[in-house]
């Protein structure tokens, strides 16, 4: 297993449509695997493969959490198939844009479906923090930010932020400084 670097946005990669997978393969299985180490290294609750700049449709989670506690679920080729007309807010964050948060509004229940590691189709009705994970994630798939469902104005702020931030990261890995981990991986999806 490997771990990979986790793109930050603004990164053209993060904002592109990802293939979907013929098949669930060795490769897949390899890069599911990794996924989920930089997942868990980070550390976040999610992640989707355009995220290490691989464009293809795959993503893990695992979410463990007093109230819920999913083991760690790999998904390729996810789609909702079901989403309920109710509405939750969450307050989200994300691993391509640390340290940013804003509630975001997306359908309480969806029915996902997807391949699991063994490529069975499988699918999966998913409920509060797993729900909201999932389809962030599936965004991700689709070249979707959490900051894309917000107003410009913030996004625009974060945005700016991140670029400044990122110089500031730069300067001080030329000067031997050790890479942050993420603050709250309760929100890092
Ligand atoms: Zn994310």
């Amino acid at each position: 297993m490997a771990l990979l670097p986790i793109l930050t946005a603004p990164d053209p990669r993060l904002k592109k449509k990802s293939k979907p997978v013929e098949a669930v393969d060795d490769d897949v299985r390899r890069l599911m695997d990794d996924m989920l180490e930089t997942m868990y290294a980070a550390p976040g609750i999610g992640l989707a493969a355009p995220q290490i700049g691989v464009l293809k449709r795959v993503i893990v989670l695992d979410i463990d959490r007093e109230d819920v506690k999913t083991g760690p679920l790999f998904m390729a080729n996810p789609e909702v198939v079901e989403a309920s007309d109710e509405d939750v807010s969450y307050e989200e964050g994300c691993l391509s844009v640390p340290d940013h948060y804003s509630d975001v509004v997306r359908p309480a229940e969806v029915t996902v479906r997807f391949l699991d590691r063994d490529g069975k189709q499988q699918d999966m009705k998913c409920e509060g923090l797993l729900a909201t994970c999932v389809q962030h994630e599936i965004d991700h798939l689709d070249g979707i930010l959490f900051i894309d469902h917000i107003s410009a104005l913030k996004r625009n702020m974060i945005l700016r932020k991140l670029l400044k931030a990122r110089k500031e990261k730069e300067r001080d890995e030329a000067e031997g400084r050790p890479a942050d981990k993420a603050k709250d991986p309760e929100h890092a999806l």
